[in-house]
């Protein structure tokens, strides 16, 4: 009985629990988006009010307003946007998902946490060549066997490259073969990403209010 007199709508916060931490942003409770996968050494999770994502555990706001700074200063960032549309269409795939990263920012994100220096989002720019890069290796990692293997042979970024040789072998093969078909749909995917404002590399500048 009790299934089918639930509330279909839930506020938030009823999902809070030690499977859903509170965001380090907002307080909503974050939600399981990515299972463990090798080369981030976590799960990832994802807040479904400001859409930051974390890759395992979150020691707090001081934690993630430091990693903040360090894609930028106190006035400006760069960041590789979650809520953009090649991650959408990438998930474990991103090429956003480097190892070694912790936070996975949006502007909302952000927003939110430079309000709390009494600063706004003055600007946002779509970053085109950087974007396109990502999202080109996106397609590419759905693909190969191991992740950003191609970007990081044209010395850009971090793979994890596949385990096995005969696998980073196909890796080496499929990326030369897919690179201009995978540049094509990146191109389309990084327009529309800019025009909808969810493309992948985004510029912000901060001013005080
Ligand atoms: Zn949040």
């Amino acid at each position: 009985m009790d299934e089918l007199t639930r509330t279909p709508v839930v506020p938030l916060e009823a999902g809070a629990g030690p499977d859903n931490p509170p965001c380090p942003v907002c307080g909503e409770p974050l939600f399981g988006w990515l299972a463990e996968q090798e080369r981030l050494g976590a799960p990832v999770r994802r807040c479904e009010s400001c859409g930051l994502g974390v890759v395992g555990g979150s020691a707090g706001a001081a934690e993630v307003r430091t990693a903040l700074e360090r894609l930028g200063d106190q006035d400006r960032a760069r960041i590789v946007n979650r809520a953009s549309f090649s991650c959408s269409l990438g998930g474990a795939g991103w090429a956003g998902l480097e190892p070694g990263v912790h936070y996975l920012f949006t502007v909302e994100a952000v927003r939110r946490l430079v309000a709390d220096r009494d600063q706004v989002v003055r600007r946002r720019r779509w970053v085109a060549g950087a974007s396109f890069k990502l999202t080109w290796q996106t397609l590419l990692n759905s693909v190969t066997f191991g992740h950003n293997v191609a970007l990081a042979a044209l010395g850009s970024g971090q793979a994890a490259p596949a385990e096995e040789r005969w696998q980073r072998r196909i890796d080496g093969l499929a990326s030369i073969v897919l690179a201009i078909p995978a540049a094509i749909v990146a191109a389309g995917i990084e327009l529309a990403g800019a025009l909808f404002r969810r493309g992948t590399v985004v510029d912000l500048r901060f001013e005080l209010l």
